[in-house]
């Protein structure tokens, strides 16, 4: 057992079962004990990998899509290219490597990552000198926003509910015997899941993310007044059905309710609710990433690339381009949706 355990229960003890988003939130974000907060998770020697950390190709290309997007949009400037949960800031160096050659998005560019691991904000700070951070997105500039958010959804903290007749009842987490262990609380109504009625039976499981709503208000808000684009790329579907909480331990899955704070916790992604709440601002056709990287020329790039590549560079680097876009790897798990003003043209890549 961990620290942060001893704490949860003690916790519990004195004051009740928790949900499961205050749970996640403190596995995750505990100032001493939570997983983000005191560590680098990421990369071959961390619990998982990403697809920045694969490929370079990854950034190159979502720089490539924000730059165009800012171009048709008259090339606004000075402009807020930002990051949401920017991990290693691998993917905000690729963004801004690849963008060198595009006429004044340097100049009227100004980076802004949205992170709240100190570890992380540290190596961030080497990759992406010159960056402001933010501890969320209330703190982004009111000004012309093209912002990318790979694999930061799944990070926030859900709660989850069972369809019981016309009410529901939350997984919460509680204590059996010394042991944290997930049950459920007495069905009710509830008027936020008054929605899921219709597309939901008996004993089915839904999952909600509170902090969604008002992360995605705030973007769409600035991007739908001032213009701008957001890209959102995670794993996940168009709507929420079923437990999708995963915990991983070094590349493994493990039981989430082991080890609080030494796994990493997350959820699919329902992006229907991030469409929900996307007014003012339009959002374009779910895409996969698969499908979204072939459009924007993955393929082509890869080529170029391999062509300077040699022995075990080049394997890996045909694996890693596998890795991204196959169906059985992260091709269809991930998917892409993207955020822009109703005067503007969708993303490159992405249909209205
Ligand atoms: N985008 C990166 C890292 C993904 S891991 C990549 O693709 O490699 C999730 C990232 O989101 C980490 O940087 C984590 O510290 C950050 N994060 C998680 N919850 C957050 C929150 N509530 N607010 C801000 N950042 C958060």
């Amino acid at each position: 057992m961990t620290a942060l355990a001893d704490i949860l229960k003690a916790r519990i003890a004195r004051t009740g079962p928790i949900t499961l988003a205050d749970y996640m939130a403190d596995c995750l974000m505990h100032p001493t004990h939570g997983y983000y907060a005191t560590r680098d998770p990421l990369g071959a020697a961390g619990d998982f990998i990403t697809a920045p950390e694969i490929s370079q190709m990854f950034g190159e290309l979502i720089g490539l899509c924000l730059a165009q997007s800012w171009l048709d949009q008259g090339s606004p400037a000075p402009f807020t290219l930002a990051e949401l949960g920017p991990g290693r800031g691998t993917l905000m160096a690729d963004i801004l490597r690849a963008t060198r050659t595009v006429p004044g998005f340097h100049a009227a560019a100004r980076v802004h990552l949205v992170e709240t691991s100190a570890p992380l904000r540290a190596l961030q700070a080497k990759a992406v000198p010159d960056a402001q951070w933010h501890s969320d997105v209330t703190g982004l500039p009111d000004a012309p926003l093209f912002v990318v958010a790979n694999e930061f959804f799944d990070a926030l903290p859900i709660r989850q509910f069972v369809r019981d007749g016309d009410g529901w009842r939350e997984r919460m987490i509680g204590l059996d015997g010394d042991t944290l262990t997930p049950g459920l609380s007495d069905p009710a109504p509830l008027a936020m899941l008054e929605h899921r009625l219709a597309d939901t039976r008996d004993g089915d499981l839904v999952e909600t993310c509170p902090a969604l709503p008002a992360c995605v208000q705030e973007i769409s808000q600035r991007i739908a007044t001032r213009n701008g684009a957001a890209l959102i790329i995670d794993y996940g579907d168009w709507t929420s059905l079923g437990d999708t909480l995963q915990a991983l331990r070094s590349h493994d899955r493990t039981d989430p309710f082991a080890a609080p704070g030494a796994a990493d916790l997350t959820a699919h992604v329902d992006f229907a609710e991030i469409a929900r709440h996307a007014a003012p601002a339009r959002f374009t056709k779910l895409t996969t990433q698969g499908v979204f990287l072939e459009r924007l020329g993955i393929t082509e790039r890869a080529r170029t690339l391999a062509a300077t590549l040699q022995g075990d560079a080049r394997a890996a680097h045909i694996t890693a381009h596998r890795r991204l876009t196959h169906p059985d790897e992260m091709g269809t798990l991930f998917k892409v949706l993207g955020l822009y003003p109703a005067t503007a043209q969708p993303l490159p890549g992405l249909d209205p």
